[in-house]
């Protein structure tokens, strides 16, 4: 491990001063950044402690949103009443992702910012664009199982791993950052970037951009949500594929539809196939399996990865269905 200074924070201006510092990086709860830290795939030279910054852990609910201090821990979140009764999709995605011991540590702000679990990119030597820009990419030419099939370019096709980020592109939730030039919010979608040819640019946060909270709005559609995650074991895995739905029906026929992908595109991705798929018909078996194909018509596999396309279609299905039924419920 390369040295490094770090720096414990206790206020956000000191945390803003510190985060600008050249080769900067915060942490959180370090599930992910300690980890490449130890296998040299990351090598900050200031680390900025912001565990002990008052003021961004806990949950908040107002009628119209909730509203996740960057520094909740991820068990607690997952077990908040408020969050499983009115936002299950989020409670879920929180509760089926990694295990009690990382959730007890890891930290919403670190959930959202984690790093992909490319093998070549976290194994330190082989080409990578992410790691290394102008190396290649080795998932591209070797086994590529844990690949994306949507949003990948010549230049990478490594999985956003995260399922909170999941419900949240669906659910249109806000980002609150600390920024230079002063606090900002943005809309999460707009967070991670799309892949194209600078793979090593995985979200549009400027340096030393702290991320403070995130909101969810307060919908019908969220208070009757479902996520859906297949991975090679029950707990302990990252999604080979999940899905995040919320639906609302009036009188036997969808209104309005939010679907999310997660462990098979580059980023969290919202599927505005699925939706349109299903609004202005009746939820049947049918038409939650037409929102499955719709939302893989464009997936391309590579060499071994198809699996996700299989398997994808079943998992957007099994969340619309269940979905609707809490969509009659909202
Ligand atoms: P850190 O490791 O401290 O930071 C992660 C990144 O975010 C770093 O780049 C850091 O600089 C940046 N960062 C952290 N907080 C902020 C902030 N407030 N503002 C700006 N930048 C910030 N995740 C899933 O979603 N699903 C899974 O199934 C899953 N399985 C896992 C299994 C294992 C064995 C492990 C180790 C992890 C797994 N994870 C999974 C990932 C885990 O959820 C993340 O490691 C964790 O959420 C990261 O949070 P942290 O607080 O530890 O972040
Ligand atoms: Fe690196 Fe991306 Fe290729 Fe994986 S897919 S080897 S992270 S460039």
């Amino acid at each position: 491990m390369r040295p490094f200074t770090y720096a414990r924070v206790s206020s956000l201006n000191e945390a803003a001063r510190e985060s600008s510092r050249p080769g900067a990086m915060v942490l959180a709860g370090g599930t992910t950044l300690v980890d490449l830290m130890r296998g040299n795939v990351l090598a900050p030279d200031h680390l900025v402690d912001i565990r002990r910054l008052p003021g961004l852990d806990g949950v908040e609910e107002t009628g119209t949103w909730l509203r996740i201090g960057a520094l909740s821990r991820m068990a607690d979140v997952a077990t908040d009443e408020r969050v499983r009764a009115r936002y299950p999709a989020i409670a879920e995605s929180l509760r089926l992702a990694a295990s009690q011991q990382v959730r007890n540590m890891a930290t919403i702000g670190g959930n959202l910012l984690q790093r992909t679990r490319c093998p070549y990119y976290r194994d330190g030597d082989s080409p990578c664009n992410k790691r290394e820009p102008g190396t290649g990419c080795s998932a591209l030419a070797g086994p590529d199982r844990d690949s994306a099939v949507l949003g990948g370019s010549e230049s990478c096709v490594a999985v956003y791993p995260g399922d909170l980020g999941v419900s949240l592109v669906a659910f249109e939730a806000s980002v609150e950052l600390l920024s230079a030039g002063g606090p900002k919010t943005l809309p999460f979608a707009e967070l991670h970037r799309d892949v194209a040819d600078e793979p090593e640019r995985e979200t549009t946060l400027s340096p030393g951009d702290i991320v403070t909270a995130v909101t969810i709005p307060n919908s019908a559609l969220v208070r009757g949500s479902a996520y859906v995650k297949v991975a090679d074991r029950a707990r302990y895995a990252f999604a080979i594929a999940s899905a995040a739905a919320g639906l609302t029906i009036e009188d036997g026929v969808v209104t309005a539809a939010r679907v999310g992908l997660g462990g098979v595109a580059t980023r969290p991705w919202r599927s505005h196939e699925a939706e349109a798929e299903l609004v202005g018909r009746p939820l049947t078996a049918d038409t939650a399996k037409a929102a499955g194909r719709a939302a893989f018509a464009a997936a391309r596999a590579g060499r071994d990865n198809a699996v996700k396309i299989t398997l994808g279609p079943r998992v957007v299905e099994q969340a619309c269905l269940r979905a609707g039924q809490g969509g009659e419920r909202a």
